[in-house]
């Protein structure tokens, strides 16, 4: 079935169930961006002209949400606690729901296996039951809940499992056998998913796949507002809870020496002790009045933590310089380094990269949807004793490698091979770096390609001996010794991570202006 766009949000709020207060705030932000919403899907509509959409059946489960995993966050919703994660979620159902997939929305245990067909009563089912979604979003609370009631289904199905990761997974430590020899071990990691299969707030590592979500968009009329309607010299710092806040007195009375402070405190009767005097305390705000107040604001402040969120986008978006305090040198020196100059001289007009809009995340998450296939057989991965002839050539500079134009074009790859170019990065350099120096990003699923003595040998490298092994900076170069090393573990493939004993081999391709997350050819 043909997917087809959606303009009218109201199933979607219906599906979204009600109660909790978290639900509440990622209702009200999704009615408020549903005119944003619509104008997104007809401009990609009209920018993916008649391209086949396939329609897939999504379960979305929303695991910290469920009262068995403990709900920490939805009574903190109206008291300061954290919301970035609300944010998201929300974007994510709008955008799976605008894209026209079908949608089902779990927020309880209970409903999760009611929508998997599992038997109530018969908790963990050893048997597999077909499985009726083509896709499952969720969380690692999720993740954990479906491990424990999907039976022997959760093996057959985890590559239709996409991870919403806020702050992502690198392969190394992705890997159970790896993580553990090797000290990467967490409470996190380990699931040994493809690590594409996890899904971030920001695009740290391409390891992972970008996620993010939307940054509300201004129309011109009311960018020309904002430009107008900025109070002289006002600041909004960043922290809902007061403990955020403590200990920062010293720098806050140099700060409002050129400016008048604002904050959003959450506080229960009277002002937090940690708050100084001076400082405009509005409480905390409903999310349209917050961004209000962004906008006549000049400066958005952080202390340093949360190091990542939603909200200095805002308020650049809306108009504000963001300065984001430094950890080194440590936050004592910090003010001298804020202070060099007035921070109010400098213009900055209202920004927001095209990846942070609806149209945006609609378009990535539509690429997503119709190329990721993490259940398909494993690609050319075997690092063998007899490797296979590489389809690269090296390029006319003899810096790097390109795909060898009369090679076969790797049929179904995402993103397509032909973008693919090959460094030998300096040692000590991760390939997220590397690339990045060449003004390309790092394209994990390409290592496969790479993976052989014929890709060093074509890029000169003198390797004496070649190994193959276990090590999440393999394909690599060591100068002492010309050894050259192979990947033996296929999950393990990380763009992240360095050393400086290392020459790393590094898959790179290019990237559209304004979506990293997506190569020129992608859509
Ligand atoms: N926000 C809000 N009221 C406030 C302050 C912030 O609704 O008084 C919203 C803000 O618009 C942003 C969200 O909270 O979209 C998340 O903010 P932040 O970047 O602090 O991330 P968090 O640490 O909450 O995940």
């Amino acid at each position: 079935v043909q997917a087809v766009f959606r303009s009218n949000l109201s199933h979607l709020l219906e599906l979204m169930g009600s109660g909790k207060e978290s639900l509440i705030f990622m209702k009200k932000r999704t009615k408020r961006l549903t005119a944003q919403w619509a104008l997104a899907a007809q401009r990609l509509a009209q920018k993916l002209g008649s391209v086949w959409r396939d329609q897939k059946q999504i379960l979305v489960h929303i695991g910290f949400l469920t009262e068995e995993s403990g709900d920490v966050f939805s009574p903190r919703v109206l008291k300061g606690g954290p919301l970035g994660e609300m944010v998201q979620w929300a974007d994510i159902l709008a955008t799976l729901y605008v894209l026209g997939h079908g949608l089902r929305i779990t927020v309880s245990l209970k409903e999760l296996q009611s929508n998997l067909g599992v038997p109530p009563g018969r908790g963990n089912c050893p048997l597999t039951m077909p499985l009726p979604f083509d896709l499952i979003y969720t969380d690692y609370h999720g993740l954990q809940q479906m491990k424990q009631h999907m039976g022997l289904s959760f093996k057959k199905y985890r590559c239709r499992i996409r991870v919403i990761d806020t702050f992502g997974t690198e392969p190394a430590y992705n890997h159970e056998e790896y993580a553990t020899l090797h000290g990467y071990r967490t409470n996190w990691g380990y699931w040994n998913l493809n690590p594409k299969q996890f899904m971030t707030m920001f695009p740290h590592t391409p390891d992972n796949s970008f996620m993010g979500f939307v940054s509300e968009e201004l129309n011109e009329t009311e960018k020309q507002l904002i430009r107008g309607g900025k109070a002289s010299n006002m600041a909004v710092v960043y922290g809902k809870e007061a403990s955020i806040w403590k200990g920062k007195d010293k720098f806050l009375g140099v700060l409002n020496k050129y400016m008048e402070i604002h904050g959003t405190v959450y506080y229960e009767s009277q002002r937090p002790p940690e708050v100084p005097a001076f400082v405009k305390n509005h409480g905390l705000l409903p999310q349209p009045e917050f961004q209000q107040l962004l906008r006549k604001a000049k400066l958005f402040i952080g202390f340093g933590f949360p190091y990542e969120g939603p909200a200095p986008l805002e308020a650049i978006a809306n108009g504000c310089v963001f300065l984001q305090a430094r950890f080194s040198p440590p936050h004592s020196s910090l003010n001298h380094e804020f202070f060099r100059g007035k921070p109010t001289s400098r213009e900055v007009d209202p920004y927001l990269p095209y990846e942070y809009s609806c149209e945006g995340m609609l378009e990535r998450i539509h690429a997503y949807i119709q190329h990721q296939d993490f259940c398909a057989a494993p690609g050319p991965v075997p690092p063998g004793a007899r490797a296979p002839q590489s389809p690269f050539v090296l390029a006319p500079n003899a810096t790097h490698l390109e795909w060898a134009q009369n090679a076969s074009s790797a049929p179904g790859a995402w993103p397509p091979a032909h973008s693919l170019r090959a460094w030998l990065a300096t040692a000590g350099r991760a390939c997220t770096d590397a690339c990045l120096d060449h003004g390309l990003i790092c394209e994990p699923s390409f290592f496969p390609f790479l993976n052989s003595r014929d890709a060093f040998q074509k890029l000169q490298v003198p390797c004496d001996s070649t190994e193959s092994e276990m090590n999440h900076l393999y394909p690599a170069f060591a100068q002492p010794g010309r050894e050259c090393f192979l990947q033996k573990e296929p999950l393990l493939f990380s763009c992240a991570g360095s050393s400086t004993k290392y020459h790393r081999l590094c898959p790179c391709r290019d990237f559209r202006k304004g979506q990293v997350a997506l190569c020129q050819d992608c859509l």
